[in-house]
Formats: structure tokens, sequence, C-alpha cells
């Protein structure tokens, strides 16, 4: 029998109802049970007095000396005190609502107390006290292990049914490592972690038990992602693109730029997998305005000129419909058709798009989601790009995968990410990252003034524009009502169309049709407005070249990353540039932000600031990040075994007997239930 297959309620001590209760918190099996991990301890190792600071919490050994003193408060109140001889002092012990310990306070009498130390006082007020000489479970000296508990289950409950679990199958926890790497990383055993972790007994003990199952966790983590991508290269039934060198040479010199090396380092690298007969699952990260689309553009040029179709994927409509035309007008003269599908074509538009997708007249595809919902089927395609802000986790792309369709697959972030949150989210992929900027960019200059600043900032407008350039002004997401976010974009509309009667002042915020956007999207294209007043739907990816100003209204209610990507609209052409932030930020976290982005254009460099201040929960801003929830390690702070625990993952299924030893055996059994392998051939 497995413990995976024990319910609890085997356990001594588990009545049904408190095993109704274990369920609320996933714990079913003497398996779950046994993994429900303390998130910390509670420190009961003795201390002497003399180095307990003032305010201190701790656990000291004495003598009970002298009567207890009881004073009672109605019914259910009580203050006891006694004095008790602490290494050679003195003090006095202070109990609340404990009379029944009265009549136990014998004098000589050894004592433990755990509690709040008053040094001016001389005296303990006491959370916890055990006598030694009749203590069963004495928590005296050990670290005691603090749970997550509620409901009717205690802390204390909580204790004594692991440790009666742990009595009864502790021994039966089996490993699932293999031996080699146990051995090689000198980690205890597998039952010997979850003994200690639970009842460390000492500190060293239970960092040396943690740091055993930290690996075990990012291991198992990164066995997942690396053997879905080993079987995918051995699989071996992707599309081998006969692409030459000279189709694209010859294409990249009608560009209007010369590409930069960065730029050709990653094209080569593509182009390379896309050649081989594995399917691409490839990531492409590169700061904001280092020349992503271009890439994108080639690599799907690639594919249609040997005679597949390619399909670009990205979150917004606005976006769909802008890289639609810029792809237009670069395979100008090619012969190249462009389509694009989005949600809110005409019923009639939209059968012509999929007709023309499905006879191959068109060629490349732009669309949002759209794209992969179930009536869209193609003649032949080869190549998605996803133009993604992290939207999709591991699970949601290999099921892009098994629609059948199995083309080669390039995922572009709109910022750089993070490597040790690369390796966690986008783990099973090959990463290129660009980094260099085309040349001749001059870096944004960045400046952080407060709101009432706001008379200067319009100065600034008319200068710009004066001077022919174009502006943005961002107002914020406010509490998550898109009604108040658009109220608020118009209210700011109005102010600067007063401000600048002169001017044409444009608006595009979430509740226009995509028909409007779009109108507002192309009088800004082509400078018919000069100022655009919009919410965060330019965040991503909106290219005019033209725009050398951006303004952020309520900067700090932006996360770093966001910042960085509505900065990078701006600098992209000859011009010098420039971001102005508005913001009066009252937190410390707020203006950390404000000094970060006044300090750095590297995208590189905002991405590690901003995983420090927002932890990598929060990093992808989305719940569908695609971070996994790991119950001991912490993929930041455990960053170096991480990169352990994927290099070994990686060595491990690359070998040819990864599938056949039967020592890997355990392995194998923990991927086949794992979703990500649904429907696999896995031997
Ligand atoms: P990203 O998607 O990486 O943010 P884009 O692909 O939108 O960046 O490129 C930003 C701008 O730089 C575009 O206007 C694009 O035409 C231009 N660009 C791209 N590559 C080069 C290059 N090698 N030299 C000059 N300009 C370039
Ligand atoms: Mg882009």
């Amino acid at each position: 029998m497995k413990l995976e297959q024990i319910a609890v309620k085997q356990i001594k001590g588990v009545s049904a109802l408190k095993e109704g209760e274990l369920h609320a918190f996933g714990v079913r099996t003497v398996a779950d049970l046994l993994a429900y991990f303390p998130f910390r301890y509670e420190d009961y190792r003795l201390r002497e007095l003399s180095e307990v600071k003032n305010g201190e919490k701790a656990t000291v050994l004495g003598v009970v000396r002298g009567a207890p003193l009881l004073q009672r408060y109605g019914r259910s109140k009580s203050r006891l005190t006694c004095k008790v001889e602490v290494g050679g002092m003195l003090i006095t012990a202070v109990w609340f609502n404990r009379h029944f310990l009265q009549e136990q306070l014998k004098p000589a009498r050894e004592i433990m107390l755990t509690g709040k130390w008053e040094q001016h006082r001389l005296q303990i007020t006491v959370s916890e006290s055990e006598f030694p000489d009749s203590a069963k479970n004495s928590k005296s000296g050990s670290l005691q292990p603090v749970y997550s508990v509620g409901g009717n289950i205690t802390q204390q409950w909580m204790r004594k049914t692991i440790a009666a679990a742990l009595e009864q199958y502790g021994p039966m926890v089996e490993e699932v490592l293999p031996y080699e790497l146990v051995e090689e990383h000198k980690l205890m055993s597998r039952a010997e972690a979850f003994r200690l972790l639970h009842m460390p007994g000492d500190f060293r003990k239970g960092q040396e038990a943690r740091r055993r199952m930290v690996y075990e966790e990012l291991f198992l983590f990164q066995l997942k992602l690396q053997a879905y991508r080993s079987m995918n290269r051995r699989r071996n039934d992707g599309i081998a693109f006969r692409i030459d060198s000279e189709t694209i040479r010859s294409f990249a010199s009608t560009l209007p730029f010369e590409l930069t090396d960065a730029q050709k380092k990653v094209i080569n690298e593509i182009l390379v997998d896309m050649r081989r007969g594995y399917s691409m699952n490839r990531l492409l990260q590169g700061d904001v305005g280092s020349g992503k689309t271009v890439v994108a553009a080639i690599a799907l040029y690639g594919a249609v000129k040997t005679g597949h179709q390619g399909a670009l994927m990205v979150p917004t409509e606005i976006l769909a419909e802008q890289h639609a035309k810029s792809l237009q007008r670069l395979y100008d003269g090619t012969g190249l058709q462009v389509g694009l599908l989005t949600g809110s074509l005409t019923e009639r538009k939209r059968r012509d798009v999929l007709a023309g997708l499905q006879m191959g007249l068109i060629d490349v595809v732009v669309g949002t989601h759209a794209l992969i919902q179930d009536d869209v089927f193609f003649h032949n395609l080869g190549l998605v790009v996803t133009d993604e802000q992290h939207r999709f986790g591991v699970n949601q792309r290999s099921v892009l995968r098994r629609k059948g369709l199995n083309p080669d697959v390039l995922t572009m972030t709109a910022t750089p990410i993070p490597r040790t949150l690369a390796i966690t989210a986008f783990g099973d992929m090959d990463v290129s990252s660009i980094r260099e900027m085309p040349k001749g960019r001059k870096p944004i200059k960045t400046y952080w003034v407060k709101h009432d600043a706001m008379d200067r900032v319009l100065g600034f407008i008319r200068k710009e524009v004066a001077a022919g350039r174009q502006a943005y002004v961002i107002c914020p997401l406010i509490e998550e009502s898109d009604k108040l976010d658009v109220q608020n974009a118009i209210d700011q509309y109005v102010q600067l169309q007063q401000a600048f009667p002169d001017l044409k002042v444009g608006l595009l915020h979430g509740r226009l049709t995509a028909a409007e956007k779009d109108a507002v999207m192309s009088e800004f294209s082509s400078n018919e407005s000069q100022v655009l007043v919009a919410t965060t739907v330019v965040e991503v990816g909106v290219d005019v070249p033209n725009a050398t100003l951006m303004i952020i209204m309520d900067a700090e209610r932006f996360g770093l990353s966001q910042l960085h990507q509505l900065r990078g609209r701006v600098g992209r052409g000859e011009h010098q540039s420039h971001c102005i932030l508005m913001a009066d930020p009252k937190s410390e976290n707020g203006r950390e932000r404000m000094k970060v982005m006044t300090e750095t254009n590297d995208g590189f460099e905002v991405a590690r600031r901003d995983l420090e201040l927002r932890g990598p929960g929060d990093f992808f801003g989305t719940k569908q990040s695609g971070l996994p929830e790991f119950r001991v390690a912490d993929m930041v702070a455990d960053y170096e075994v991480l990169e352990l625990a994927r290099e070994d993952a990686g060595r491990l299924t690359e070998r040819d007997d990864f599938w056949t030893n039967e020592s890997f055996a355990r392995l194998w059994a923990i991927l086949r239930e794992d979703p990500l392998f649904k429907g696999e051939q896995l031997d």
C-alpha cells in the first residue's frame, strides 16, 4: 500500500469529523498530511536570560522560589504571579488566565518559561510553561513546527497528529530521487527529511532537511520541463523547413535599415531550429524597441517561402491591426498576403479570412486569441509566433501543439524576464536574447515630477509638438474598474483639448469599438493628431517613431516592468525622447520604482529590480503566469539550487537510457501523472 492511497482517517486520533476538516486543507491521504510542512518554527531552545534583549520572546529554565499569588477578575479572568530564580536572578513570572497552575508551582520545582522578557521590571509574561519533571512531550530545547491551521483544527492537534503519522508511517516514505543525485549532492533520505522538517530538533538539521526538499521540488519541476523538451526533440516530427540563407539575405536587404548584430544572431538561432526536424519551441526576449517584430517577420517570411503559412498571435486587437499593417508593408513587393483575424471582424469578413486561411490564399495571418478557436483551419500552418506578455503557461502552450498542427513556435516577450523566472516559467524552451539596440537610438531621458508640475508638462508638450513631434499621455488603471478608467482618460482628454485648442488630441481606451480604435490609432500614426490620451491599451507594441514624449499620469500605480514597457513607446526614432513620470508616491516601494526608472534605461536591469521589489508571484501580474507554487522552495532565494536542478534534469533527460533504465521508474510515474504529458506516448 502506498501512502498516497491511505486515507488520513487511518491515523490515530483522526475522527470522521476531523477528516472532513483536513480535506479543506487539501489533505486527504497520509502522503498529503506528511507533506503538510510547517511554514515556520517556534523557538523553544533554552537561552541565558542575560542574553535576552528587553521585549524579546525567549525560553528560559528556572526554579520556583516563594509562593504563587493569584488575583481573579470576574468569572474567568485571572492573573497569577510567582517568583522564579533564573540564572542566579530572581524574577517575576506572570500568567494570565492560568489559575490552575497555582497548585503546581511548588517551591524548588524546576520550571521552563516561554514568554516576553521585560528587563526593567525583571518580569516575564509567560505564554507557555512546562515542568520538566512531568512533561510528556517536552518542547523545551526544541524548535516546534507551526502549521497553517484553522477551524476546529488547532496547532496542538496538528502537531500531535502529524507526530502520530510520522511514527506510524514515517519509515514508509519512499525515495523519489535517483540514487546518483542523492549521492552527488549529499542529500539526506526523503524519509529523514520529512521527519526533520516536522521535528527539526536543532536548526542545522532543519536546514539540511529543507535543502533536500527544495532540491527535490525544483528538480522534479525541472524534470518535467526538460523531459518535455527532450521528448519533443526525439520525436522529431516537426517541420524541417528548407530555408536557404540567400532567400533570407535578399529579403533582409530590402528592409529600410541594417539589422543589428544581435538581430542577426537570433535570426540565425531561429533558422537553425526551423531547419531541424523537431518543432521549434523558442523564447525570444529583448528590451522594448530592440526590434523583435522584424525578427518575427523574417522567420515568417522563411516559413512562407518554403511553402507554409505563418501566424502571429498578439494580445490585443490594436496590436493585431498594427502588426498586420506593418508586416504587409515589410512584405511589399514580395507577393506575400497578410490577413487579419480578430474577434471584432464582421461575420462576412471573418468568413473570407477563414476561407483564405483554409485555401492557403493568406500566407501570414495576424490575430488575437481568435486564431486558436476551433473553427480556424489552416491550409498548411508551419510557424506560430506569439507576441505574448507571459500570458501562456507551459500547459497552455502545449494545448496549441495538441491542436494537431505541430508547427514551430516562437514566443516573444514584451520585456526581458529575469533568468530565475525565465527558467521556471519558460524552462521547456530554448532562449534567444537580443541585448543590443538599433544604432542611432538616443537613450530616453526620464524625469520624475510631482502632480503640481502639470503646467510645465503642458509647456513641454507644446514645445515638442512645435518641433513636429508627438506625445502620449497615459492614464492609469483605477481600482480594476474599467468604467472609472475610461472616465479618467476622458477627463484628461477634455483638459488637454482645452489647453491646446489648436491641436488635435486623440483618445484611446478599452470601451471603443475596434473600428474606432483603428481610426484613432491611424490618425496618430499619420500625425493628424499630435497628442494621444490613452489608457494602458497602448502598453504593448504600438509603434509610432515620431512620438518623442511619454507622459505617465499617476505613475506610482504602475509596476516597474509596465512603466518600462510604456516608456518604450517613445525613443523609436532619430529624435531625442523624454519620459515624464507624474507621481506623488506615498509608499517606499513607489518611490523606489520612480528612482529605478530615472536611473536606468536597460530593460534587463529594470526586470531584475522589479523582481526584487515585487517578488515572483506578482512579477507577471497575471494569474496565468505559468509559475508553479512550490511547497518548500522559494525560486528567488533558492536560485542556486534551481540552476543546479535544471542542469541535472537536463542532463538526465538527454541520456539515452532515461526512458529504459528501470532505476528511473519512479520518475516516469511522476511524469505520467502530470497534465503536461496527458496523451503523450511516454515510453
Ligand atoms: P520590439 O517589438 O522589440 O519592442 P519593434 O520590433 O517594435 O521592437 O522595433 C522598434 C522600432 O525599431 C521599429 O520602428 C522598427 O522598425 C525599428 N527597428 C527594428 N530593427 C531595427 C534596426 N536594426 N535598425 C533600425 N531600426 C530598427
Ligand atoms: Mg513588438
